[in-house]
């Protein structure tokens, strides 16, 4: 159901946003994007005059607990994010210091309409990443609908997302509109893109993106492929990539999509020169080589200018462009070049027309970073969850919105 078709007036409306800020260690929010992409459902409910209960997980307070066993609350309590949501709102919000306990019981059934209570980290529980229908229930009981927001999450069945959604009727549960939005920017590239199609990949990992390959090779015309990941194929083909990163048991399967690009007529677009260093530091002595011939002792951390300017012609063509993980070690600015660079090209080609879609986590901060949040076409809150989405897998705190 779409949130404008549910009847939140007067209702108490428990609505899961992703509110997973950075944190500095005394507590302030460093990028609050995350609470501003959930301000339209939140404004939206306030303009209805529902009652609005937010709940979210910040962190993994399980798994560093304190050496006593406890939960570190101050270190991940949601309290901390308060005065920035009141900033952004410009108005007060209560806080409840538990999470369907109580104080969270008591404080939700006092709220008036156009007020909002904030509950405390979902993942105080340990129920929460089980997915434990006790805890779900005890959530669920806080409000008389459900709304999910929390697209950053939707790829996992933890009780405050999918397992919660169960106790409300289909009547009485929606997306919110940035789960919406999420939803219909990944529903353009997978089945509506125009030609020429560029698939851009980077990161460390081949594994991660095995099943994003596989899914958009039938899609696209181009896949470029830099970052660690890269050097899996280059040794594939042949190369010697000295001491880069190299996933030894992909490279059969390496091999494997190569084969399947040039069956499907995809052209495949690896680095010619990198960026080598001597060690996998900042201060490391560094040298511009072929990919393929990377001398044992150095290791690649960043595609070179020729690489840059090739891959940038073939941006530079595409129509639809989907972008997922650096070219580089981009957290090391000797090592950024390469992924900044390709922001620009990105960034250029939307100028022209195209449509970019940044799919999360690195190269989103990567395009952020840069400058160029604004030069693309849509930037996705949910690393994750947009690869599974990509990926054509169902996610499950969606799914359970439509059973
Ligand atoms: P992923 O989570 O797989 O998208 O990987 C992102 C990480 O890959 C970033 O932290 C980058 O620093 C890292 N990365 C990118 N290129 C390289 C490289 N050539 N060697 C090692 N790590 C890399």
């Amino acid at each position: 159901m779409k949130l404008q078709h549910l009847d939140v007036k007067y209702k108490t409306v428990l609505v899961r946003v992703d509110f997973n800020v950075p944190l500095s260690p005394e507590g302030k929010v460093m990028d609050d994007e995350r609470l501003r992409r959930a301000l339209p459902t939140i404004c939206y409910l306030l303009k209805e005059e529902a009652k609005v209960v937010l709940m979210s997980h910040l962190g993994r307070p399980q798994k560093k607990k304190l050496p006593n066993g406890q939960v570190d609350v101050p270190k991940f309590t949601l309290r901390q994010i308060v005065p920035s949501l009141e900033r952004l709102l410009d108005m007060p919000i209560s806080f409840a210091k538990d999470c369907g306990g109580p104080d969270s019981t008591q404080k939700a059934s006092h709220l008036r309409p156009g007020e909002i209570l904030l509950i405390e980290n979902t993942r105080f529980d340990p129920g929460e990443t089980k997915g434990e229908e006790k805890f779900a229930k005890k959530l669920a009981k806080l409000g008389d609908c459900f709304v999910n927001d929390a697209f950053g999450t939707a790829h996992r069945a933890h009780a405050s997302t999918a397992i919660v959604a169960r106790f409300f009727p289909k009547s009485c549960k929606a997306m919110g509109f940035l789960m919406e939005e999420e939803l219909r920017q990944g529903a353009k590239v997978l089945h509506d893109a125009d030609k020429p199609f560029t698939l851009i990949l980077g990161g460390a990992k081949v594994s991660d993106k095995i099943e994003l390959i596989q899914a958009f090779l039938p899609k696209v015309n181009h896949l470029i492929i830099g970052g660690g990941m890269a050097f899996t194929f280059v040794k594939a083909l042949g190369g010697f990539v000295g001491d880069s990163i190299v996933e030894e048991d992909k490279i059969p399967l390496a091999r494997s999509l190569v084969e399947q690009a040039k069956e499907r007529n995809v052209q495949l677009h690896l680095p010619h020169d990198v960026v080598a260093a001597n060690a996998f530091s900042e201060t490391a002595e560094k040298e511009l080589m072929p990919v393929e011939r990377i001398p044992p002792g150095w290791m690649g951390l960043d595609i070179g200018p020729k690489s840059l300017s090739i891959f940038g012609q073939v941006i530079l063509q595409s129509r639809t462009l989907l972008w997922n993980g650096p070219m580089g070690v981009f957290e090391m600015p000797p090592f950024a070049g390469g992924t900044f660079g390709m922001a620009e090209f990105v960034a250029q080609a939307t100028d022209h027309g195209a449509y970019s879609l940044i799919g999360g986590g690195d190269s989103a901060a990567a395009v952020k970073q840069s400058g160029l949040a604004n030069k693309v076409s849509y930037i996705s809150t949910g690393g994750g969850a947009m690869l599974q989405y990509l990926e054509g897998k169902t996610l499950p705190a969606v799914e359970a919105l439509n059973v």
